[in-house]
């Protein structure tokens, strides 16, 4: 915790909290201060800016999402607001980190919320260091203490995630008034759809730990693909190429290759059918020239790594049906949502990892078959 308060306020405080809240508080906070945590610790594998793969650092994942769990619960039980929620929101933050690292620069922790100080301390605080909940109320900031210490600690996990449950919690508890709260505080209709989305995933698997992935077709030697990313298109006009196109036959199987919500199924004139998968790290995962899609599927549905959601084809570049006009194959893309505009990135590299790693686990599998 940053204290940045003078002595004789530390003191007032102290004097002003009954000792068994101070160490109910200081236990508390022990609980949830677990050693250290990277900011891509619940990731598998992280793209870095140079396009390599970053494998996930030597921290248990389990200890970040248990921590976290418990930090949701803690903050759900004092507002109500459900833990899947509360973790929609964290992530959702958290991504907006990974993608504008150097507007949201925070030490590690738990929670991925930031606020930016001329709204914690209030607009028009001459402190923005503020951290006196009085105020900071004063001057009509949203910083507010969670933990109980007296002070309204902006890198605190639990003051971070009360102060932004305080602004929700007036709106009500059904999912339509949730979606108004996050509307009135982030003012960005997609900002209201991914939590939305992820407050789902959430509530469905009753946990955190959604961030496997999977080859998007079955691991063989049935397929080939190498990185073509920003080269020419073969077919389709000038624009540069976002993806990679994996050759395989009509009928293979695609696969979502993560943890998502389908927020788009239909056809357009160049992808041919294509699906549209959102996933937890705010990546949108596109496939496009299916043959046709699993017929149990339909926009909004969730989906898991390894679920067949089409096959391979070779339709588009033309009006609704239009196949063959050349090779079958699966083009997939990935494209990232900085909050106001998405690009695309070369997925090559994170074919490559998740291939290896399906393959890998495959070889344990039958090995440890008698
Ligand atoms: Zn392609």
């Amino acid at each position: 915790m940053i204290i940045s308060i003078q002595r004789w306020d530390w003191q007032t405080i102290k004097a002003r909290w009954a000792p068994a809240v101070l160490i109910t508080a200081a236990v508390a906070a022990a609980a949830l201060m677990a050693p250290s945590y990277a900011a891509a610790a619940d990731k598998e594998a992280v793209l870095t800016e140079t396009g390599e793969v970053k494998a996930q650092p030597q921290i248990k994942t389990t200890d970040v999402f248990s921590s976290r769990r418990i930090l949701y619960d803690r903050v759900s039980a004092l507002t109500q607001i459900p833990w899947y929620r509360l973790a929609a929101i964290d992530q959702y933050e958290r991504t907006l980190t990974s993608v504008h690292p150097k507007d949201r620069k925070h030490p590690e922790r738990l929670t991925g919320i930031f606020v930016q100080p001329a709204v914690w301390s209030g607009p028009l605080n001459p402190n923005l260091e503020d951290t006196h909940p009085s105020s900071i109320s004063l001057f009509n900031g949203m910083g507010q203490d969670g933990d109980g210490d007296g002070i309204a600690d902006p890198n605190n996990d639990m003051d971070l995630l009360y102060s932004i449950s305080s602004k929700l919690k007036p709106h009500g508890h059904s999912m339509d008034d949730f979606a108004i709260g996050l509307w009135a505080y982030y003012q960005n209709g997609r900002s209201v759809q991914r939590i939305m989305q992820y407050s789902k995933l959430y509530e469905k698997f009753g946990k955190l730990d959604l961030f496997k992935h999977s080859f998007p077709l079955p691991i063989g030697n049935n397929y080939s693909y190498r990185s073509t990313f920003g080269m020419g298109r073969n077919w389709g006009g000038y624009r540069i190429h976002e993806g990679t196109d994996l050759f395989a036959g009509y009928g293979v199987p695609v696969r979502s290759t993560c943890y998502g919500i389908i927020e788009l199924k239909g056809w357009n004139k160049y992808g041919g059918w294509r699906i549209g998968i959102r996933d937890l790290n705010n990546y949108y995962h596109y496939y496009a020239h299916l043959q046709g899609f699993d017929k149990n599927i339909k926009a909004g549905d969730i989906v898991v790594p390894g679920q067949s959601i089409g096959w391979v084809g070779s339709s588009g570049y033309g009006k609704p049906g239009t196949q063959g006009k050349f090779p079958p194959h699966l083009h997939y893309g990935i494209y990232r949502d900085t909050g106001l505009t998405e690009w695309s990135f070369d997925p090559y590299p994170l074919l490559k990892h998740w291939e290896n790693q399906e393959r890998q686990s495959l070889r344990k599998s039958k090995k440890a078959r008698p």
